[in-house]
């Protein structure tokens, strides 16, 4: 049996100011040692936390990930901060194609392409976002629009870069609602991306982390996590929250 690595992620959005951050990043340090040691933390950081929080967690074998990065390398594009600016501040992740990008910023999956390569490039690993809205899924459109999310995306990767991609399935009528899918509606999409990913990269995606997110919290994380194909979770507001987050990570 292939054993796919645990992880917990968090997404921190557009929250804190600097200072409020790396009291967070500390806070969840001093509690790292209670999550079990085959779970991977990471925490995913404005851009302006990077440098903070990345020297609060040196060392200590949490991840850090930048929300976003720029489809260009480098140049004359104004606000724009580059796959090569965040691994050289210390992140190993970035996360990329978060609906809220998709929704409110006119990301596309063409940018995306752009993006996950430059990522790829620098070696970063993508935590690539992929969901479906209420009226999708209620038109029965679920499993159609989040296969063709990974194809116009990851399927320009080959196996070897595919290799080092999470993907997180994050329903849109979930995220911040406070709503969860079930376990069984969580489970039968995950299971149908494994499904989707095996057909594009074969036995490589039997060791790709798929995570759930979506008003993941501590008191529905234990029966989201013991579904087989749910590797772990991408938690928005839990992660703001060091003991709620810590809770999270151990309830594998
Ligand atoms: C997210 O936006 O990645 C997320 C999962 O948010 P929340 O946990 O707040 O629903």
């Amino acid at each position: 049996m292939i054993m796919r690595m645990k992880i917990v992620a968090g997404n921190w959005k557009m929250n804190t100011t600097v200072p409020e951050g790396v009291e967070l990043a500390k806070n969840v340090l001093a509690k790292v040692s209670e999550k079990p040691s085959d779970v991977k933390l990471i925490l995913g950081v404005p851009f302006t936390h990077l440098a903070g929080v990345a020297e609060a967690i040196s060392g200590s074998g949490i991840g850090l990930a930048a929300q976003n990065c720029a489809d260009k390398e480098s140049g004359a594009y104004t606000g724009e901060v580059s796959a090569a600016m965040l691994k050289s501040v210390g992140c190993g992740y970035v996360i990329l194609g978060h609906s809220e990008r998709r929704q409110y910023y006119g990301e596309t999956d063409e940018r995306l392409v752009a993006k996950i390569a430059l990522a790829m490039k620098e070696g970063l690993a993508p935590i690539f976002c992929v969901g479906e809205t209420l009226e999708q899924r209620e038109a029965g459109n679920h499993f159609s629009v989040v296969e063709s999310q990974i194809r116009n995306v990851l399927f320009t990767l080959t196996p070897e870069q595919a290799a080092s991609v999470i993907v997180a399935y994050e329903p849109v009528w979930a995220i911040g609602t406070g709503k969860t899918a079930t376990a069984g509606q969580a489970q039968e999409m995950h299971a149908h991306i494994r499904k989707v990913l095996a057909g594009r990269f074969g036995d490589v995606a039997e060791t790709m982390p798929v995570l759930y997110g979506g008003s993941c919290k501590p008191s529905n994380a234990k029966e989201l996590f013991a579904c087989a194909d749910i590797d772990g979770g991408l938690i928005g507001g839990a992660s703001l929250n060091a003991d709620d987050f810590l809770a999270i990570a151990k309830s594998f």
